[in-house]
């Protein structure tokens, strides 16, 4: 008996897409088993020696490693070669990410007056919509005992949560940030002694990390932070109006996007690593890219492990992220936040990313009044756009939840978050909660909440996964699959009857990356007496495919069904490295099953492939009618 598998070739091209990465470094997570001290310098050894790689960070907690390579070797042939590596779990290069404004350099700066006229008009929906500021119940009391010590009252607060902004840097300077008394402060760390004082790995981080010069100055020289920290305090406290109240929280700011608006994935990931293991509550990611990083996924998967919140940008592309993943914004964690920007007139912003699968909720992201850096020794206000300065609104109400709820746990915040928003007719299908945030609801709510004392289990899995990793053997579509046998010469149909085999593996989709693939094909296509020198068998079936990739639909020819793959020009696909749908048409065209996956990376095969996941037994049944009257003679 011969097993039938399925293979679809696709005649199509796809354009060659590239991201941006750091020339000259990757980062590394090693396998589970390689964790003890030894098999890491030997692998930190061999590298060095055999490939001229250098150790610029470790991640320990991760077992995550980022390195620079060989200035002779290329990061696509240091990527090929390591993920051959048996220690090695992922391998990926260092992809740039960028701010989520709508423009650059958009920070418009505007007058007291300007800026009096806009709170008292509530433009800025942040004074209305959302019901900021919150005023945290230990703020009242102080203000019945007349106090007015900025430290007084903040350590009246039974719990002053930290916000870690991970952004272009804050100016610490700013008005309203000294005299609320707001700027995170490493009790452990003494200033300016060149020491690092509390063994965190960082010299004078007294008030936080600049990943981009490598020290303790974190002076915002772009101005994205210091507006989106604005926000983040706003939630609190008025900050646009002297003398300034006591901030209720603090802000660690984290700098990892230079003076252009754009970083490294490496230090976005230090970021996000010194801020769990700096005591911060919330982290603040009004940033993203399109690159798919299991080194970023696994960082975020770190926060929730470890029980800080974790908010997102959901991008400004205008554009759905179910096809084309924004990240951090579109990673699964069970805590994560992806925020969409909403208008004054409760309307998703035209320029804000949706998704009703990948996008969680709205908030107001529209001319948003918030700090902008000093300038000729004014520290103003000014307004901005984009999911980034919606995203900190929700970090600055997790913020206020936490000082109501102390012990409450990043996945219950998020629940009560997305429970207690605004549904808003505009977002409709559009996003996950179809609602807009609402900040006094949500405080209300965690005030009187009973406290979970656990979260969801959450099993990090990289979406390029090693073949040996994964398990079954493959990414099983069908399960079982039936084989109509072939009726004996001159015996005619009715002799015919079906015998189940299985299918352990039916369509790996082995996206081999290279177009000569169908070129190949399409030679040997022509060239009829040439022996077919294939793996598999392959069987002649005329149909359609069409796949969504990136927001856009690409239809395809399928001409041929057997064991192996689609084979097409799939960087796009691989640097996306998003989900990926697929409607494969019946041969005769009269029915059509979809199918979507994530893109994995089959290390047995050295190609990338589609994972399938919760197929249909629908789908299956579907397949087994296409096949079982096709001609099992191979194709040629
Ligand atoms: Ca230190």
């Amino acid at each position: 008996m011969r097993t039938i598998c399925v293979l679809l070739l696709l005649l199509l091209s796809l354009p060659v897409y590239s991201l941006e990465y750091v020339p000259g470094e990757v980062i590394v997570k090693m396998k589970p088993s390689s964790g003890q001290q030894n098999s890491i310098q030997n692998f930190i050894s061999k590298v060095s020696t055999d490939r001229k790689m250098e150790l610029k960070q470790a991640f320990k907690d991760m077992n995550m490693y980022h390195y620079k390579i060989d200035d002779q070797d290329s990061v696509h042939n240091a990527i090929s070669d390591l993920e051959m590596d048996p220690d090695v779990e992922f391998v990926e290069p260092n992809y740039i990410v960028r701010k989520a404004t709508v423009f650059d350099n958009q920070l418009q700066s505007m007058t007291p007056e300007e800026v009096a006229l806009m709170k008292a008009t509530a433009l800025s929906t942040q004074t209305s919509d959302i019901g900021l500021p919150i005023t945290p119940s230990g703020r009242q009391n102080l203000g019945e005992q007349g106090e007015n010590s900025v430290s007084s009252k903040v350590t009246a607060l039974s719990f002053v949560p930290v916000v870690a902004v991970v952004d272009t840097g804050l100016d610490i300077n700013h008005d309203v940030f000294v005299d609320s008394g707001a700027i995170w402060t490493n009790s452990a760390e003494i200033p300016s002694n060149g020491i690092d004082d509390d063994g965190n790995g960082y010299i004078d981080d007294v008030n936080g990390w600049n990943f981009v010069s490598k020290n303790g100055n974190m002076l915002d020289d772009e101005g994205h932070g210091t507006h989106v920290s604005g926000t983040v305090l706003s939630a609190g406290m008025d900050i646009f109006t002297t003398p300034y109240e006591a901030s209720p929280m603090k802000i660690m700011p984290l700098k990892f996007l230079d003076h252009t608006g754009s970083g490294k994935t490496s230090d976005a990931i230090s970021a996000i690593y010194y801020a769990v293991n700096n005591g911060a509550h919330i982290i603040n990611n009004s940033w993203g890219g399109a690159g798919y990083s299991a080194s970023l996924h696994e960082a975020i998967a770190y926060s929730y492990f470890n029980e800080v919140s974790f908010t997102a940008a959901a991008g400004n592309s205008g554009s759905n992220n179910d096809s084309s993943p924004m990240y951090p914004a579109s990673y699964d964690v069970p805590h994560l936040m992806a925020v969409a920007a909403t208008t004054s007139l409760d309307d998703l912003a035209s320029f804000s990313n949706y998704g009703y699968a990948s996008v969680d909720l709205g908030s107001p992201g529209v001319f948003i009044l918030s700090t902008i850096p000093c300038s000729g020794g004014t520290c103003g206000h000014g307004t901005s756009s984009g999911t980034s300065m919606a995203t900190p609104f929700v970090s600055g109400i997790a913020a206020m939840m936490l000082i109501e709820a102390p012990t409450m746990l990043p996945y219950q915040i998020k629940e009560i978050i997305f429970g207690e928003s605004d549904y808003i007719a505009d977002l409709d299908n559009l996003i996950n909660t179809e609602s807009r945030i609402n900040g006094t609801a949500s405080v209300t709510n965690a005030s009187t909440a009973s406290i979970d004392a656990t979260q969801p289990d959450y099993t990090f899995t990289p979406l390029r996964t090693l073949a040996s990793s994964s398990s079954g053997g493959g990414c099983g579509l069908v399960k079982n699959m039936y084989q109509q046998q072939q009726p004996k010469a001159g015996g005619g149909n009715g002799g015919a009857k079906s015998t189940k085999i299985p299918w352990s593996v039916f369509m790996i989709l082995g996206l081999f990356g290279l177009p000569f693939a169908i070129a190949q094909f399409m030679k040997k296509k022509s060239v009829s007496t040439q022996v077919n020198r294939r793996k598999h068998e392959r069987f002649k079936m005329e149909s359609t495919v069409s796949m969504e990739i990136g927001g856009k639909k690409v239809n395809g020819h399928v001409n041929c069904i057997s064991q192996g793959g689609v084979r097409m020009n799939t960087q796009e696909l691989l640097e996306k490295g998003g989900v990926i749908k697929m409607v494969i048409s019946s041969p005769d065209g009269s029915e059509q099953i979809e199918v979507s996956g994530q893109i994995v990376w089959e290390s047995d095969k050295q190609s990338y492939g589609v994972q399938f996941k919760n197929v249909a037994d629908e789908v299956s049944d579907q397949i087994e009618n296409w096949t079982k009257d096709l001609s099992p003679e191979p194709y040629k």
